[in-house]
């Protein structure tokens, strides 16, 4: 398959069944077929590049990963880095080009952004090893990982405050036409795994929520011509298995032998779909960290009639945790994010994005942020701790599968040493809600030997990589000190050394130096190096190299000297590096209690921020019921408030109230353009959110129904990619809502029926309307500029109007934002108009048009037609029309063409021209 251009879709290969099955090599070693034709090095380049489809094979060579072929085309034209060629293959030159190992990292972090996948080959064996078996032979090298959007762990491949998972889907059949999916996702960058299920109607939604990296996908489901829009307008990359992922069993026996458990009982009750997908989540796992086993929590399941239901469009709409325009800022998620950790960031963005529907733990939630909102010292303390709080959930995954330094060490003590404290400024706080409490009950389960070994270990300054050493404290190892001591010693001979020779030769600017070519080497300068290559020096010093105004030389003692240098650091480094694994696997043994730890923290991180939030932009705690409430007094729009409050302007408060017994009651918002309809439709909406996420609400007073679904169609854009437009993309939307809202659903529609002919657009507002109030029955807000809908108050019990005030003042609009009972009798569009520059011989020749317009209006006002037609309800399919009678036709069937005389023939034909041109 060709790779370029198709990156963010790439077939893959297949799945390991079983643990065991880790690493093993997919594919033979070398193809025979091609082995007698190319170099040894290219027949195992090749075995390994077919072993491992769709993704770029960084090869491994000395201190560089070269790419070869078309991988090497791809990436340089990716990387912008120099394309060159070497040696040839069958005849043809090899296109290469190549990164160094030092600075991979960036190139990963670049070819990954652009929705690349990337094989790493490393040599597997020492190059010494290698020469042994004969000088042909070529050094082993094997795949140790496959890097891809999903499964990224590196700190400067992540954003610290977002999640990065995966989700494998499955699929069981429940009918002919019926599938459930399941979904296994993978936070490895955490260990976050969690499992869920949703019909195929509500897999977009659960898709959204989740907002995965990568989403991994057997063949059938991919190819599936009713899904096939979900992944190729997805902004996921796609990695597709070649067959139907894992059977339920195969996946079964992966799950448990993983967990060490003889039954998945205990981490939930799993449907087939959900176990299928787990275990092809966790297959992905082994298939792309090969060798690596990361730690993971055991698999958790949400149940998705716990989750509040939001659809894609109404998320993207609401721009919770993206603006339209992708962005984070400008989100209300950007907006309500006063979190002062990562793993609370998260936190925070996962639960906005999946707002409860469980009254219970909403208010449990609730409790939890009201009594931290009133305990603002002990807020104040877990807030400066937490903050202080490194990544341990990151930095442990990190060190789990090798890609771990000593700095996450150091983040795990600091980590560990912060949550103990939490846990005790938490046990001294008296009766925390239910929430906070099991926080503290999880961060006391922590003991803090580990953190005070690793603090007695931990040298102060902290190198990035354990390969340079230097991080273990002195006169933490004798064993070490003394080697570091030799190493020491080593570096003050070496000074005698260069004095005595400096002495003995005469030569004052002698010196001892060393790089990585030759190694330890006497230098001179040019004119003093003539005496060296002659007796007597010349018996001492071996040349070796002339540089410009130098020359080089090796002595026997400085050899000597070299490898006892060597094998003291060598030696050090072997020490520091027994401490470092001897340090991780003690962590990853206490891997369930630390994680559990991590947990523990965001959820105090999120609740400590909500509350701040609450405290300090006056929000309330909103009062949850089952019921059909929805009651709102002095509710504000918190991303607006915020921008405005920002340019010193101040934001009006508005009420709504929804609430009814058997259904719920819709608004009609009519009034000015700008003058606030929008904003007040969103600002409830994200009221109902925040409510269910746990969060206290921007408002005087609350009083909230908890609602099972939420939509929203606001606004309107072409999706000319998709090939929709405007108005396709509306009624699509608008479809959605209308066959989906329930009772306890909230519905948001703001101005349906615009992009069309007046009449049309009126017609299907007007039909929406009535289905809501009739069909769906649930709460709505509906703005319009159809004033003629305001009419409809009086026909439907349950439906009410609502404006937005304005004042005039010398001709000129004044927006008050103001929402009153009632109806708006105009638009305002022309002043608006006028206020956003439209020439003004525009604007005034349309002010002629509209007058007219309107004196047309007066005289069939449209809004009579409420009287005229029945309900929704109660319209019964109007029966086809007669035709109208043809007269051109009833003339003609008249006719008896052999009855005429020539001359009444002629009459005849000049009355049927007659009637035919009326
Ligand atoms: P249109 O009909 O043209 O789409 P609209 O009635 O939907 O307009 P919005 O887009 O909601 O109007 O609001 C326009 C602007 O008015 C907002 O960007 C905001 O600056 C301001 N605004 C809206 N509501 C309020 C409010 N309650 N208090 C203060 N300013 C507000």
């Amino acid at each position: 398959m060709s790779q370029a251009g198709a990156q963010a879709q790439s077939r893959i290969g297949s799945l390991p069944e079983t643990e065991e099955a880790r690493g093993a090599p997919e594919a033979p070693r070398s193809s025979p077929a091609e082995a007698g034709r190319v170099t040894p090095m290219m027949a195992q380049y090749l075995a390994i590049k077919e072993a491992h489809p769709g993704s770029l094979l960084f090869y491994r060579m000395g201190d560089f990963y070269e790419l070869f072929f078309e991988d090497a085309e791809i990436a340089s034209r990716a990387l912008g880095i120099v394309l060159t060629k070497r040696g040839r293959h069958l005849g043809e030159e090899i296109p290469m080009c190549g990164v160094p190992v030092e600075r991979a990292d960036d190139y990963l972090q670049r070819l990954i952004a652009q929705g690349h996948r990337v094989a790493v080959c490393e040599q597997t064996e020492d190059p010494a090893e290698a020469k042994k078996r004969g000088s042909k032979s070529v050094v082993r090298r094997d795949v140790i990982r496959l890097v891809t959007p999903g499964t990224l762990m590196e700190e400067r491949l992540l954003d610290p405050g977002e999640a990065n998972l995966f989700v494998a889907v499955a699929r069981r059949r429940l009918s002919d036409t019926a599938w459930t999916y399941g979904l296994g996702a993978i936070d490895i960058s955490t260990g976050r795994f969690l499992v869920e299920s949703a019909g195929q109607p509500d897999l977009p939604s659960a898709l959204a929520r989740l907002a995965p990296r990568e989403i991994v996908l057997p063949d059938a489901i991919h190819d599936d011509p009713d899904l096939r829009a979900l992944w190729t307008e997805s902004s996921a990359a796609i990695s597709v298995l070649p067959r139907d992922g894992l059977d339920p069993a195969s996946a079964e026996r992966r799950l448990k032998e993983h967990f060490g458990v003889a039954t998945l009982d205990a981490f939930g009750a799993f449907d087939r779909a959900e176990i299928a997908a787990a275990g092809c989540a966790l297959a992905y796992v082994a298939r792309t960290q090969l060798a690596q086993r990361p730690v993971l929590e055991p698999p958790r399941r949400r149940a998705s009639d716990r989750t509040l239901a939001i659809d894609p469009a109404t998320r993207a709409n609401l721009e919770l945790t993206r603006t339209l325009q992708g962005q984070r800022d400008g989100s209300l998620l950007a907006s309500i994010d006063l979190t002062v950790s990562p793993g609370g960031a998260r936190l925070l963005a996962e639960r906005l994005a999946g707002p409860l529907t469980d009254l219970a733990l909403i208010r449990r939630r609730h409790d939890a942020v009201d009594h931290l909102r009133a305990e603002s010292n002990l807020r104040d303390a877990l807030r400066t701790a937490l903050a202080r709080t490194p990544d341990m959930a990151r930095a442990l995954s990190r060190l789990a599968v090798d890609r771990g330094g000593p700095r996450d060490l150091a983040a795990l003590r600091d980590g560990l040493f912060a949550a103990r404290a939490m846990a005790d400024l938490l046990g001294q706080a008296g009766d925390l809600p239910e929430e906070i409490g099991a926080a503290a009950a999880a961060l006391t389960e922590l003991d803090t030997a580990l953190a005070e070994a690793l603090a007695a270990a931990l040298a102060d300054d902290l190198p990035l990589l354990k390969r340079d050493g230097g991080f273990i404290r002195e006169g933490y190892d004798p064993d070490l000190d003394e080697a570091r001591a030799l190493q020491q010693d080593s570096r003050q001979v070496i000074a005698a050394l260069q004095a005595r020779y400096a002495a003995e030769t005469g030569c004052r600017a002698l010196r001892v130096k060393h790089n990585n070519l030759i190694g330890y080497f006497v230098e001179v300068p040019q004119a003093a190096g003539e005496e060296f290559v002659k007796p007597p020096l010349r018996d001492t010093f071996v040349h070796r190299q002339t540089m410009a105004g130098a020359m080089r030389f090796s002595t026997t003692e400085l050899s000597g000297l070299e490898a006892k240098i060597a094998s003291a650091a060598d030696r050090s480094v072997k020490i520091e590096l027994t401490h470092f694994e001897s340090f991780v696997a003690q962590l990853v043994g206490h891997h369930e209690i630390i994680t559990r730890a991590c947990d523990a923290l965001s959820v105090i991180d999120v609740t400590a921020a909500l509350a701040e939030l609450a405290a300090d932009r006056e929000w309330v705690r909103p009062v949850m019921e089952d019921g059909l409430a929805f009651s709102i007094k002095g509710g504000r729009h918190p991303v607006v408030e915020a921008a405005l409050k920002a340019r010193g302007t101040a934001f009006i408060a508005n009420d709504c109230d929804l609430s009814g017994e058997e259904a719920g009651r819709i608004l009609l918002v009519t009034g000015p353009n700008m003058g606030g309809k929008s904003t007040y439709l969103r600002q409830n909406a994200l009221i109902a959110v925040l409510a269910q996420m746990g969060s206290f609400v921007p408002a005087r007073i609350a009083r909230i129904g908890v609602v099972d679904r939420l939509f929203s169609r606001v606004g309107a854009a072409d999706d000319l990619a998709r090939g929709r437009s405007t108005f396709m993309v509306e009624m699509v939307e608008t479809a959605a809502i209308l066959n989906q809202a329930g009772p306890r659903s909230l519905v948001i529609l703001d101005e349906i029926g615009r992009g069309t002919a007046t009449f049309d657009g009126l017609s299907i507002a007007w039909a929406a309307i009535e289905h809501l109030h009739e069909r769906n029955r649930g709460r709505a807000l509906f703005a319009t500029h159809f004033h003629e809908l305001t009419a409809l108050a009086e026909r439907l019990p349950r439906l009410s109007n609502a404006t937005l005030r304005v004042a005039e003042w010398h001709g000129d609009v004044v927006f008050l934002h103001e929402v009153v009972p009632g109806a708006a009798d105009r638009s305002y569009g022309l002043q608006v108009a006028r206020l956003a520059g439209l020439p003004p011989a525009v604007v005034e020749r349309a002010r002629v048009i509209l007058s007219e317009l309107e004196r047309t209006e007066r005289e069939r006002p449209a809004r009579n037609l409420v009287e005229d037609l029945p309900l929704f309800a109660a319209a019964a399919r109007p029966a086809p029309e007669a035709p109208a009678p043809d007269r051109l036709q009833e003339a003609l069937a008249d006719l008896d063409p052999d009855a005429l005389t020539p001359r009444e023939a002629l009459e005849a034909l000049y009355r049927l021209k007659a009637i035919g041109s009326e």
